[in-house]
């Protein structure tokens, strides 16, 4: 049992913020009273004042609630009555203010007073800065918080952003994604394919939409209203209410979907909504002086159906650029052009696929000739259930369904078989990886790549007995050495770090015909992670010559263990990533002849 109390120590802190409020104009407000009572899932308010603070001379009542974690974390205020909308400030949350983003401050959960006097401050700096109009571009940063309180729908979208408004498709699908069903995409056929890839299944007929990227932010107060929006879009400066009419007059009979997006520093935030019409009759016309299938656009909006509600959705970006942009990665569009083949679907070569199309390459190409077996599900990406199915085909299913966009070319074949009668597949990739872990494979296929005309480079990756080192060379075509550069007299590997040759190092199961090199999980992940990175690198130009990677493991462990450690890493100490550019050799019978 720790020492400190945290219970008592907490109730202690409210009781002295208690104190405090006792000598001043903030009363103590009865527990019925206290905001979000009752409402909030997790750490509810336990104790709240109300008061009011001064904001630039103006002083405007709220309440300050402490949490039941509190001094651990920063207290709630609320604004009562604010004099207007503005930015940080939730409606539906009793009109509660963001006032300190808890992530960017350090908590002095020793100072609880001090505590809420900085939270007070905090809020009157952002009630008096809403009150004079100085953040109003914070709507849009926030925007999607805003949007999402009137929203009763959510969509995912795999638009591109930007560019000229267009019909784009709506796709809905089952079963739902984190309570999402439904999918924008530019084209039947990408979004059928992404929901397959989901594992979804399609549900009804795709329908289309009009995507509509705005030249400005739409600000609160949002429009509820089919006359709202046609008037939210006009307050902009460009041509988008015309591109609306004339989507509602070609989509004469049904809802209507939009989706429409801006730029907020540089990053496009998403939304969407329906414009729904009223059941045709048959008998009385919809409106006045026209057929139920020939109301002008405009007409709709304004006199027609103006006063109908529209139904507001958020929508979720999921297309390549937005998740790459989550992760840092702004080079996304770069890498999207880019085709990668893996050879290998095994420890290595499986995460080397996954990592590159988590790391934003959206065109991959498996080769592999074998099916999953039990044991390889230890240090493999597929679980125990896919064990019998073709490697290629677990593989791409499960980055398939991590990533729904990635296209994922699959060939159940041997790369030799390949490499003797298509070559021509190797060819339309940009690099082709080889963890297959075959050294023999490996040096054919340095080979034909080496002394072939080829623009494409070739990236070997394999890791050591016991993971004591991974290695991932880069070969660039005319650009440094080759594969066979390494060999040395005895045809061996130059640069291995244990010293062991291969019949030392395999071991084999009792009873089972097969060898396997003894090496774990995350002895593979590191694999894997060098071989990763040394060919993003290449795809993005920061690595254009022939490159050798090694990473040397636990060397200590290696030691005490007696492996003999090749005499080029006995000081190079343990875990570290040592990186060597490669010149063609001049005894190399391959690249220097
Ligand atoms: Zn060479």
């Amino acid at each position: 049992m720790p020492d400190t109390d945290l219970v008592g120590l907490r109730k202690q802190a409210v009781n002295l913020v208690a104190d405090c409020f006792s000598e001043s104009s903030f009363a103590p407000l009865p527990e019925e009273d206290i905001p979000e009572c009752g409402t909030l899932q997790f750490d509810p308010n336990v104790a709240a004042w109300k008061g009011k603070i001064d904001c630039e001379g103006e002083w405007q009542e709220v309440i300050i609630a402490l949490k039941s974690t509190f001094p651990d974390t920063i207290p709630r205020v609320y604004l009562i009555n604010p004099p207007k909308l503005i930015p940080h400030i939730t409606e539906n949350r009793h009109n509660h203010i963001c006032a300190i983003n808890e992530s960017e401050v350090f908590i002095n959960y020793e100072k609880p007073v001090r505590i809420v006097l900085d939270t007070l401050q905090a809020a009157s700096r952002v009630i008096s800065s809403g009150l004079k109009d100085r953040n109003i571009e914070e709507f849009d940063t926030e925007f999607q918080a805003y949007w999402r309180q009137g929203a009763n729908q959510r969509w995912l979208s795999l638009l591109s952003p930007g560019g000229n408004p267009r019909q784009v498709w709506v796709l809905h699908f089952k079963p739902e994604i984190g309570n999402v069903s439904c999918l924008a995409a530019e084209s039947k056929e990408v979004g059928k394919k992404w929901i397959e890839q989901s594992g979804r299944q399609l549900e009804g007929v795709p329908r289309n939409a009009l995507y509509l990227p705005l030249s400005q932010p739409i600000r609160p107060p949002f429009p509820e209203t089919n006359s709202e929006v046609n008037r939210a879009l006009r307050s902009l400066d460009g041509n988008e209410p015309l591109y609306l009419y004339q989507f509602l007059e070609s989509n004469n009979k049904k809802d209507t979907h939009v989706i429409c997006s801006f730029a907020v520093k540089e990053y496009h935030t998403f939304c969407g909504w329906i414009h729904t019409r009223p059941k045709s009759s048959g008998k009385r016309p919809l409106c006045q002086g026209f057929r139920d299938h020939k109301i002008p656009g405009k007409v709709q909006l304004t006199s027609c159906f103006g006063s109908r509600k529209i139904i507001r959705a958020t929508v979720d970006r999921v297309d390549a650029d937005r998740l790459q942009a989550r992760v840092g990665n702004n080079q996304a569009s770069f890498l999207s052009v880019k085709r990668v083949l893996v050879a290998g679907c095994g420890s290595v070569g499986s995460k080397v696929a996954l990592n590159l199309a988590l790391s934003g390459v959206t065109s991959l190409t498996l080769v592999d000739n074998e099916l999953l077996s039990t044991e390889n599900v230890a240090r493999h990406i597929c679980p125990m259930g896919m064990v019998g199915t073709k490697k290629v085909d677990c593989v791409a299913q499960i980055i398939e369904k991590h990533m729904p966009h990635v296209e994922i070319e699959r060939h159940h074949q041997d790369l030799y078989e390949i490499i003797a009668k298509e070559p021509g597949i190797l060819a339309q990739h940009d690099l082709v990886i080889s963890a297959t872990g075959n050294r023999n494979l490996n040096l054919r296929l340095n080979e034909v790549h080496t002394t072939t005309s080829n623009d494409f480079s070739v990236l070997y990756a394999w890791t050591e007995v016991f993971g004591y080192a991974s290695h991932a060379i880069l070969i660039v075509p005319g650009n440094g050495g080759c594969l066979h550069c390494m060999l040395g007299r005895d045809y061996d590997f130059k640069h291995r770090v244990i010293m062991l040759s291969g019949s030392d190092v395999l071991m084999q199961e009792a009873g089972c015909g097969s060898t396997f090199l003894p090496y774990g999980a995350i002895d593979a992940d590191m694999a894997a992670c060098i071989a990763s990175r040394l060919a993003l690198s290449h795809l993005l130009g920061e690595v254009t010559r022939s490159s050798r990677w090694v990473y040397l493991g636990d060397l200590d462990t290696a030691k005490a263990q007696n492996m003999p450690i090749s005499a080029q890493y006995q000081d190079g100490g343990s875990n570290r990533l040592i990186k060597y550019s490669l010149h063609s050799s001049l005894d190399c019978n391959v690249c220097h002849q």
